[in-house]
């Protein structure tokens, strides 16, 4: 088999298994809740696969007594998957606290049942303590601080007392013995690194879905406001070093508020979004769009001298006259006026602005739907 098409069975593989773990953990959740809930979802999961595996490992050494450990450990994993499912069907939230007495009660019962502490299955509580602050979010600092010391004094207690396997077990040959122990070790840190994957792609997740939401306007997906002025101070810079042109547009919809009178709020939304999309695809490429505030836009146009820009934004407000917004049933004529600002050396963004924003007013005045150039050229060079 190809390493290409193992890799794509363990990616449906994947693929399968996040659709089951995902399964019933409501997008309403917050991010926090829903990274609990699926961690605690894929816990018994990932326990299930790993105690199939230690009856068929104990089977295949011939121990009848050893199996018998693992297959008692099945009820306990069952009764938490069918648990933790039948309390998402209630929407009813599962805690950590929840998946922790499932792992622990079923390392414990293989244990007492017959492993006892000879083949080191103890091990794992050491594991679980060490673990628990990558997998448990810090957050819950003092319940965290609580389950790492309950580990540790089950791992220090079955160490110390040492409790006794079955006597079939004290009947295993060393080298076995060696083999079980690596084993155990090495399916244990594979369990943990699993948890520690899960928790870790959650986090990558909420932190790129935080970032996307502080730098994006929700309702067009454009650029927000504050994305905008970073690139607007980093270009400044940028300009600053190396002396590259740079225009400026503001871009504001004409009598907008006339739609949302007529037509109501939500389809003066749905014509923002509208002119975010026809701008987009009419700025030039590498040419941040971004919306300002309300119903004004902006285009940051790099390295672009003011011909060009007067082309650039001609375009964008001919792509505009000519694209009417569709909304249900209605057919609205959207237009806008553009005020256009070159960049001097030594202009500040503040000036900048305002002075884009000045011919963004000449050309309201001027009466709409026109592109018109700042005066600022001369007074600023
Ligand atoms: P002008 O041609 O002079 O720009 O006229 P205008 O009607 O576009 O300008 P005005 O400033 O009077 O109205 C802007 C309106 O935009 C008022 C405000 O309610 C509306 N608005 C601002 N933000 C939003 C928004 O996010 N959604 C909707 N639907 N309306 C918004
Ligand atoms: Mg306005
Ligand atoms: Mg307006």
């Amino acid at each position: 088999m190809s390493i290409t098409s193992t890799r794509s069975r363990i990616g449906i593989l994947i693929g399968q298994f996040n659709a089951w773990v995902e399964l019933g953990v409501s997008p309403e959740l917050t991010d926090s809740e829903r990274r609990r809930q699926y961690i605690v979802n894929a816990t018994p999961s990932i326990i299930l696969v790993a105690v199939l595996f230690y009856i068929a490992l104990f089977w295949s050494l011939g121990s009848p007594a050893l199996m018998w450990t693992a297959v008692y450990e099945l009820p306990v994993v069952l009764t938490g998957m069918a648990w933790f499912r039948w309390r998402q069907q209630q929407c009813r939230p599962v805690s950590y606290w929840s998946a922790c007495v499932v792992c622990q009660m079923t390392v414990l019962i293989g244990i007492v049942s017959g492993q006892g502490t000879f083949i080191n299955t103890h091990f794992y509580f050491l594991a679980f303590s060490l673990t628990a602050p990558l997998i448990v979010p810090i957050t819950h600092g003092k319940r965290l601080a609580v389950l790492c010391l309950e580990c540790l004094a089950v791992y220090l207690g079955l160490e110390y007392f040492q409790w006794a396997p079955a006597p079939e077990v004290l009947q295993l040959p060393a080298d076995t013995v060696k083999r079980l122990e690596l084993l155990i070790t090495v399916s244990c840190s594979g369990i943990l690194f699993m948890a520690f994957y899960i928790s870790e792609s959650f986090s990558e997740e909420l932190e790129i879905r935080l970032r996307t939401m502080a730098s994006t306007d929700t309702l067009t997906q454009l650029a927000n406001r504050r994305t905008f002025q970073t690139a607007l101070v980093r270009a400044l810079a940028l300009a600053q070093r190396n002396a590259t042109p740079m225009c400026l547009a503001i871009l504001d919809v004409d009598f907008f508020k006339r739609v949302n009178d007529t037509y109501g709020h939500d389809t003066g939304d749905a014509v923002l979004q509208h002119v975010a999309q026809v701008m987009q695809s009419a700025a030039r490429g590498g040419d941040l769009v971004a919306r300002f505030g309300g119903e004004e836009f902006v285009v940051l146009m790099h390295d672009c001298v003011v011909d060009k820009a007067l082309v650039a934004a001609e375009r964008i407000r001919l792509a505009l006259q000519s694209t009417p917004c569709l909304v249900g049933v209605h057919t609205i004529a959207v237009t806008a006026s553009i005020g256009i600002a070159q960049w001097h050396v030594g202009t500040e963004a503040k000036q900048w602005l305002e002075a884009a924003d000045n011919a963004l007013y000449r050309a309201k005045q001027a009466g709409r739907n026109r592109v018109e150039l700042a005066a600022l050229a001369s007074s600023a060079a």
